[in-house]
């Protein structure tokens, strides 16, 4: 790692961060640094065999949701990959630091639920024969954000190759773990893309079983009889990586009385459920609209219900 000497001096026109944090090494205290300048050794090892962790979370009106399952869950993905973190103190002062740095943040127009912005959390093994490092980046949210909430997103079902639930014994595969390497999960976005529909979600190649999206959860509701939906997800345990907006809308929905449960979900689960979402901290629950091509039903109502669940507000 080569720290950057520049004096932090965020443009609000440059494209990427609007503000960054280094934690270099880790234990050291955290540093605002210029997030326009280079701040990464070619021989990093998080660069060049994406070996590290990361969290994406989401900040509101300068709240951060859900950081301390954020820091669970990253704290899960080092102690599996070997690597130490930072504190959760460490990165509570890198996140206020950067926070007090960045720009106001980004508006959706057609919610509003205030000035958002979306932080990452990584950790890298750091150049061979150097230590690991950690920073945090915050950005303002994408426009492209804003546009899947509204109008929902096409998905194409493809499959995984190899049963994850099979990796679970098997440290070495980094089961659950959030690593740094996601070309896997961009390149089934990619072909999403080529393929006509905006987003992918995983199942098995044996049954069809399904996993998870790219970058997202998968959550399904059900109506069985009576008022209160029933909420559906894959079983988390099985080799997918446990969404922390998932497990709060599942928490909120069982406070409510809602029943909830947890797969194994096929495709026609989500053709017959009343509504289906992708869920995940940045874009909350974004409604599907059809799965290769075949709609599938939709209830703004309760995406208003579960966008409140995520954010702890009372119920609209
Ligand atoms: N599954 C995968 C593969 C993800 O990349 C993500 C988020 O990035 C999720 C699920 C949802 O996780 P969370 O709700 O904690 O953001």
């Amino acid at each position: 790692m080569s720290p950057g000497a520049g004096t932090p001096a965020p443009s609000p026109a440059a494209p990427g961060p609007a503000a960054a944090v280094l934690i270099s090494p880790i234990g050291a205290p955290p540093r605002l640094v210029d997030p326009h300048e280079a701040h990464v050794s070619l021989e990093d090892q998080g660069l060049t065999r994406g070996d590290g962790v990361f969290e994406t979370l989401h900040v509101l009106d300068g709240t951060a949701y859900k950081l301390d399952a954020h820091l669970v869950r990253l704290g899960h993905s080092a102690g599996t990959a070997q690597l130490p973190a930072p504190s959760a103190d460490a990165w509570r002062e890198a996140l206020a630091t950067a926070l007090a740095a960045a720009g106001p943040g980004a508006r959706d127009p057609s919610a509003d639920l205030g000035a958002e912005h979306t932080v990452k959390l990584s950790i890298s093994r750091g150049v061979p024969g150097d230590q690991p490092w950690a920073w945090l980046t915050v950005a303002p949210v994408p426009k492209r954000t804003f546009a899947a909430r509204r109008t929902g997103v096409s998905v194409v079902l493809l499959e995984r190759g190899h049963d994850p639930a099979e990796d679970t014994g098997l440290p070495w595969l980094l089961p659950g773990v959030k690593t740094l390497s996601y070309a896997v999960n961009m390149a089934a976005v990619r072909y999403a893309h080529a393929h006509g529909a905006q987003d992918a979600v995983f199942m098995t190649s044996t049954d069809h079983r399904i996993l998870e999206g790219a970058t997202s959860s998968v959550v399904c509701a059900r109506h069985d009889d009576g008022a209160a939906p029933t909420l559906l997800t894959p079983e988390p345990s099985r080799g997918v990586l446990p969404g922390t907006s998932q497990a709060r809308i599942f928490d909120a929905a069982r406070e409510r009385g809602w029943a909830v449960d947890y797969g194994p979900l096929y495709p026609e689960d989500l053709f017959a459920a009343s509504a289906v979402w992708l869920t995940s901290s940045v874009r909350l629950a974004v409604p599907v609209t059809s799965v290769d091509g075949r709609p599938v039903a939709s209830d703004p109502q309760l995406t208003r219900t579960l966008t409140d669940f995520l954010l702890g507000r009372p119920g609209r």
